[in-house]
């Protein structure tokens, strides 16, 4: 039997249009995993993460961590424009094998500051030995001269959290640049020394974003675990949440814009240490390059 050329052609095409589907198909599963993780912090804590995204209330133990702040809803990119980014960005693949340089060691952080709270911190901090990352507002660093300088002697890391807080995702790359420098200005007037982390504000940010960090010399943090603890300004829901869910190589996100946040952690410092637990900065426990996004389960 004779196969005419229009025969042909459908065959051809039929052929070419399931080799497409089965290609799509195979490449979604491949990329799956990758585009399941975010926004969870850690790959061991991804299947807890599943039951956080449904849950509000502040009884349960593990409410979801995908906005840093109540004021804005972080919209996650696409998965396929996640997992296209996860795929095609090298620092994502050189930071899922990041481990902690130190044993037993914790990074406890704070964002917004500095506020009337943190001396306060910084006293019970000192106490315990502890050092701590604040990601600093550039709006908050002039008139807090005394108090930034003694984060520095006291062996804290001082870093940028932006300079009035905006969703990065959303400005020009000059208001972006602008945010991060002007931060890193103010900082370096005090401290001698340009930051070398950043954190997102509300967790929110693209490739663009990281790239204009590398640019200023900026690794991305994020964190694993945070009790959301803007949203539950409660000593003792926080206090439990950081014996919980704190452990070794842990990147934890309070706000010492929140009396309720330093009182739990004050609260919590000892008995971690009991546990073995040791303080310090992010860059003592992780090794971080400019454009890095800590952790790694957040790089999209
Ligand atoms: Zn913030």
């Amino acid at each position: 039997m004779k196969i005419s050329r229009k025969e042909r052609f459908f065959s051809t095409l039929l052929v070419t249009v399931a080799a497409i589907l089965v290609t799509a198909v195979l490449v979604t599963w491949a990329l799956k995993p990758a585009s399941n993780q975010f926004p969870h912090e850690t790959p061991d804590d991804s299947s807890s993460f599943t039951s956080q995204t449904t849950s509000s209330s502040p009884t349960t133990s593990t409410p979801t961590e995908s906005q840093e702040s109540e004021t804005t809803t972080v919209a996650p990119t696409t998965e396929a424009t996640q997992s296209s980014i996860k795929s095609t960005t090298a620092s994502s693949s050189k930071s899922s094998a990041r481990k902690p340089k130190i044993k037993n060691a914790v990074a406890l952080t704070f964002d917004d500051g500095p506020t009337k709270h943190t001396a306060r911190l910084l006293d019970a901090l000192k106490k315990h030995n502890a050092k701590a990352t604040f990601f600093l507002l550039g709006k908050n660093v002039a008139g807090n001269k005394a108090l930034i300088q003694r984060m520095i002697d006291e062996g804290h890391e001082v870093a940028n959290h932006s300079y009035s807080h905006p969703d990065l995702r959303n400005l020009s790359d000059a208001e972006v640049l602008s945010q991060l420098r002007k931060t890193n200005d103010a900082i370096a007037a005090i401290t001698g020394e340009k930051p070398k982390l950043m954190r997102p504000p509300y967790g929110a940010f693209n490739r663009r974003v990281t790239g204009l960090a590398k640019q200023e010399g900026l690794a991305l943090i994020c964190w694993t675990p945070s009790p959301n603890d803007w949203k539950y300004q409660d000593v003792d829901y926080v206090y439990n949440y950081i014996l919980k869910h704190v452990k070794a190589g842990s990147t934890l996100l309070l706000h010492d814009t929140y009396k309720t946040s330093v009182d739990a952690v004050i609260k919590a410092i000892p008995v971690l240490a009991k546990r073995g637990l040791t303080f310090v900065t992010v860059s003592e426990l992780y090794d971080l390059e400019p454009g890095d996004v800590h952790p790694a389960s957040w790089a999209r």
